[in-house]
């Protein structure tokens, strides 16, 4: 499989190559060829397999020239070997619910799912070629410390976060400052997550720094992050369908960055039986508003108690934008030109019901989240986090909806204990944090000061 970009100013590259890029050199984003099509015949097959068998399957034809299929057997093997689950992300029905629980990771957030497995490979083609990588990621919360965890303690590797400071949960901030590895750089900038993400691209942007110091990307913008995702969509459609292919599912996704969600989209385009997509958002709705709208739009954003999704640019929204206009990249860039230009950018109205017809789109607010917090565990007992109550809200209306839980109710105590007045017990991995010893720095919300301070850091 060769991966071309967005914006179609590389020549294609090779699934390695894609991983190590992260952002296309031409500032597009990495994408498959092709997408491999999967018949009924193994759909059914595939709804049998337990997940570490099916990630393989699913994988495989995407880093198939790259990686054997013994090493991608290992690759998964070690990934999912931290998941406390034996199922590692099992469907549970609530009531009436079904809830695809993806927490089970060692940060208790669903991102696990992609950075252990993409640690692990980042680890293989350095080893491979010899090299070294220094990651640089913003994070909103659960990036951070699931990509930490991720490569922590690995030779060949610096990692240096982004978080905006004191806007993510002190649980999330510990998890990440907690981790004392030499590799391990945490930066708390005084901005917004979107800030974070600005300063990243920006050095990405900057070729002859990106180039010198081997910079890796682990923000969802990494290809293998999505790949990662796609498995437990095929996964939570066996465990639902038992295998026939008639039955079509929705699958309610609580979104920020658009990188779950156009996961899911991947696994349609394969031919899992999808109905649709549920988009949910909390009150940074840029992503409803353009499915609703037409009209991808920055606006403000706003802190709310579903931090992971307190977002108003979407880095993922270009990849789904592509297959939206025809896999044509000079509609991408006349798009995102307007975008640069004017702050936002508009499809033709024959697009726009081509967003309708898939994707159903909702803004949760505050207070709903919290009621639905609330409504859940009167019901069934229940504790939702305050992001999977955002899917789960969404979906009200869809009965037998697969709602994507995407965090550990512990993660988020105080939204939770405010929403039903006690506390979610803390799995193993979020116990003893705040006692542990911490390091971080603090530094502006520029790109320059974020470039010298890596250039210090790796030179001492
Ligand atoms: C990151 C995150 C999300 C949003 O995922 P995207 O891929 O950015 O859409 C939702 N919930 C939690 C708990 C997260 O950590």
């Amino acid at each position: 499989m060769r991966y071309v970009s967005t914006r179609g100013g590389i020549e294609p590259v090779t699934f390695s190559q894609a991983v190590m890029m992260g952002l296309a050199t031409d500032g597009g984003l990495l994408l498959p060829e092709s997408f491999p099509q999967i018949d009924a015949t193994t759909l059914q097959r595939w709804a049998e397999l337990p997940f570490k068998a099916l990630a393989v399957e699913v994988m495989y034809p995407y880093v198939g020239e790259d990686i054997s299929r013994v090493e991608l057997e290992k690759l998964v093997e070690e990934s999912y070997a931290s998941f406390s689950h034996p199922e590692v992300t099992p469907v549970v029905e609530v009531g009436d619910l079904r809830i695809l629980e993806l927490f089970h990771g060692p940060t208790a957030a669903f991102k696990d799912v992609a950075l252990q497995f993409l640690g692990n490979l980042f680890e293989l083609l350095l080893e491979r070629s010899g090299g070294r990588l220094n990651i640089l990621g913003a994070t909103s919360g659960d990036t951070g410390s699931a990509a930490i965890y991720g490569v922590r303690g690995q030779e060949r590797i610096d990692i240096f976060i982004l978080h905006p400071k004191g806007r993510v949960s002190p649980i999330q901030e510990r998890q990440m400052t907690t981790v004392l590895d030499a590799n391990v750089h945490n930066i708390a900038i005084t901005g917004t997550f979107d800030d974070g993400q600005r300063i990243v691209k920006e050095l990405f942007n900057d070729l002859a720094f990106k180039q010198e110091y081997t910079l890796g990307a682990v923000n969802s913008i990494n290809w293998a992050r999505i790949l990662a995702q796609v498995v437990y969509y095929f996964y939570a459609w066996g465990r639902v369908s038992g295998g026939d292919v008639d039955q079509k599912v929705t699958f309610s996704v609580p979104t920020g960055n658009f990188g779950d969600i156009f996961a899911g989209y991947v696994a349609m385009r394969m031919g899992l039986p999808v109905e649709r997509l549920i988009l949910a958002t909390n009150r940074n709705d840029i992503l409803s508003r353009f499915v609703n709208s037409g009209v991808y739009q920055t606006g403000e954003v706003y802190p709310t108690i579903s931090p992971s999704m307190d977002i108003q640019i979407s880095s993922n929204f270009e990849r789904y934008l592509y297959y939206l206009m025809d896999q044509d990249p000079a509609k991408v860039r006349a798009l995102m030109d307007q975008m640069g230009r004017e702050g936002k950018l508009e499809v033709p109205a024959e697009k726009r019901a081509e967003v309708a017809a898939l994707f159903q789109a909702a803004a949760v607010s505050e207070e709903e989240t919290r009621d639905q917090i609330r409504d859940t565990y009167a019901q069934t007992g229940y504790i939702l986090d305050p992001h999977t109550a955002v899917g789960v809200h969404a979906a009200k209306e869809i009965p037998g909806a697969i709602c994507l839980a995407t965090a550990h109710p512990a993660k988020f105590g105080a939204a939770v204990k405010e929403a039903i007045g006690v506390e979610s017990e803390p799995p193993a991995s979020l116990q003893g944090l705040m006692e542990k010893e911490t390091r971080c720095a603090v530094l502006e919300a520029d790109a320059a000061v974020i470039r010298d301070f890596m250039k210090t850091t790796l030179a001492g």
